[in-house]
């Protein structure tokens, strides 16, 4: 059922007989998963599938039961320095923006390149102006978080993200807790990175985007894979019936 899919470049993360349980429950079943340098891949399914939960093993936020990450050529540890030095090739962007709420804009953005990668203050804030710019809120950099909009503050999370010059972000319905009107300036910077070249990993429901962004939509149900394609393999001719019924539902 699988299709040959053209990747772009080397591996970035190989996922390998990936197994997952939360107690009796099994929430990966055998993912098996290649994501390649500069590839978008868009992770669509219900609720409950475990989009979010596979997010958070490729960066090891999770323990895994059983298989194997690899990371570049690495395979992931499961703790301490190494695990934390890799996890730091990773960005994430979450639902729920989680910027420090005590903290400027722009603190927000050089804390991790000054703490972890122990780039000097200077240059951190250099580069954090030059990413702050890149997504619209250069403007609002010396504000609180809550002084900005839903949509702003998810573009600085990006900016955050990118501040650590990750190989790869997963991004984790990054638009479902914005106000439909900041959907748009969100996906637009999505977008731009994807077409950059950036290494993305992105749940979303937003169908327009995976279409626009995608080179590669993985389905997900009930802790499978349950089918791949490209954005029009995918939404154009729907393979399994699960596919089909969840297409039915949200388009
Ligand atoms: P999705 O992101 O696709 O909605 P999740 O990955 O969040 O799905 O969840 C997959 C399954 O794992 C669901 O049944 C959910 O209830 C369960 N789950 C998620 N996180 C936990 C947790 N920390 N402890 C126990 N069960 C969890
Ligand atoms: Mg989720």
């Amino acid at each position: 059922m699988h299709k040959e899919i053209e990747h772009r470049g080397e591996p970035l993360v190989q996922l390998e007989n990936v197994n997952k349980w939360f107690g009796d429950l099994h929430v990966l079943k055998d993912i098996n998963l290649t994501i390649s340098e500069g590839e978008v891949v868009v992770i669509v399914g219900p609720s409950g599938s475990g989009k979010s939960t596979l997010c958070r093993t490729i960066n090891r936020l999770e323990p895994i039961q059983g298989g194997t990450i690899i990371l570049g050529d690495k395979e992931l540890p499961s703790e301490g320095r190494a695990l934390a030095q890799l996890r730091a090739q990773v960005g994430m962007v979450f639902q729920s923006f989680n910027l420090f709420a005590h903290k400027s804009i722009l603190d927000n953005v050089t804390i991790g390149p000054i703490k972890v990668k122990k780039v000097s203050k200077k240059q951190a804030e250099a580069e954090a102006m030059d990413l702050l710019k890149r997504v619209g809120v250069d403007s609002q950099a010396s504000k609180r978080p809550a002084q900005l909009s839903g949509g702003q503050q998810q573009r600085v999370a990006i900016a955050r993200a990118l501040a650590m010059k990750p190989d790869l972000i997963l991004f984790d319905e990054p638009t479902s807790a914005l106000d439909p009107e900041m959907v748009n300036e969100v996906l637009d910077v999505m977008t731009s990175l994807a077409r950059e070249g950036m290494t993305m990993v992105v749940v979303t429901h937003e169908m327009g985007f995976a279409h626009r962004a995608a080179d590669r939509v993985i389905f997900m149900d009930d802790g499978l894979i349950v089918e791949e394609g490209t954005p029009d393999e995918f939404f154009n001719n729907p393979q399994s019936p699960r596919a089909r019924d969840f297409l039915s539902k949200i388009l």
